[in-house]
């Protein structure tokens, strides 16, 4: 199986003009109207008790939010209405997760491995809408200040991917190997970072107890090792249990000869 590809442009011909408050007005498509709304979207939010945010390094003190502190103005509402398509795509992917740890976790003596599907490139794409929100926004921070003012953020990757519905290699999805442990019904988010160079290479994202680290900016990075790496787009999360496993299979489209597995154990 395969999920369509997003096709995330503004309908009909650009609009040629940029509003001020849009990140996304180097494309020369937005509308007058700025949109005030979640920019991590209500469907999404409602799936968890509580979402918080760290700041650099990772461990560092965690921030929580309510729901209503994530609006903010920064996007048009033609370039919010083209990437809403991604929230429906985020909170499928957070149920399949949240099911698939709910049943590796159950109480019963049933062995039976249940299978779910998730889109990867449209988590992947939805996880670069929500960094850019969340900088923008200025809630992502280091320990000195929001890193909107300080980090250089790369945004071609962002219009590439919007544009073709795909995030590049080794772009994307990169499953940290810390993975499993406590397992809480919130969302959590880091931003990585490199101090030295003030670079923001992307968004860690916490979620039923799976560390994913989305990285939409490699440059420094040793590249030729980040897409070869087992870590990288896996194709299989086993969410394992003391009696059974979840298989959670993250569709790409993608031409692979190697299968790439993970497991995500449960807190035993
Ligand atoms: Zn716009």
């Amino acid at each position: 199986m395969v999920f369509k590809a997003l096709y995330l442009r503004p309908p009909g011909i650009s609009t040629e003009f940029s509003h001020s408050k849009c990140y996304l007005r180097k494309t020369k498509n937005c509308s007058t109207e700025i949109s005030g709304q979640h920019y991590i979207s209500d469907s999404v939010l409602k799936q968890f008790d509580g979402l918080w945010v760290e700041g650099f390094p990772w461990n560092s003190e965690r921030t929580q939010y309510r729901p209503r502190v994530l609006k903010a103005k920064i996007l048009c509402t033609r370039h919010n209405n083209a990437l809403s398509p991604l929230d429906s795509c985020a909170c499928l992917a957070f149920q399949a997760f949240r099911e698939a740890t709910a049943y590796a976790a159950l109480k019963s003596l049933r062995r039976s491995t249940k299978y779910f599907l998730i889109d990867g490139y449209g988590l992947e794409l939805w996880a670069m809408k929500t960094l850019h929100g969340l900088v923008n926004a200025k809630i992502l921070r280091d320990n000195s200040g929001p890193v909107f003012d300080a980090y250089a953020m790369e945004l071609s990757a962002a219009l590439e991917a919007f544009s073709t519905g795909r995030v590049t290699e080794p772009l994307g999805m990169h499953i940290a190997p810390d993975i499993g442990g406590s397992v809480e019904n919130s969302l959590g988010f880091a931003p990585l970072l490199h101090q030295g160079r003030q670079q923001l290479h992307g968004l860690a994202l916490c979620v039923h107890g799976l560390r994913i680290n989305f990285l939409f900016d490699a440059s420094g990075l040793p590249i030729g090792t980040l897409s070869s790496n087992a870590l990288y787009r896996p194709s299989v999360i086993d969410v394992s249990g003391k009696h059974r496993t979840s298989r959670v299979i993250v569709v790409w489209d993608m031409l692979t000869t190697q299968l790439r597995r993970i497991e995500a154990k449960l807190g035993r």
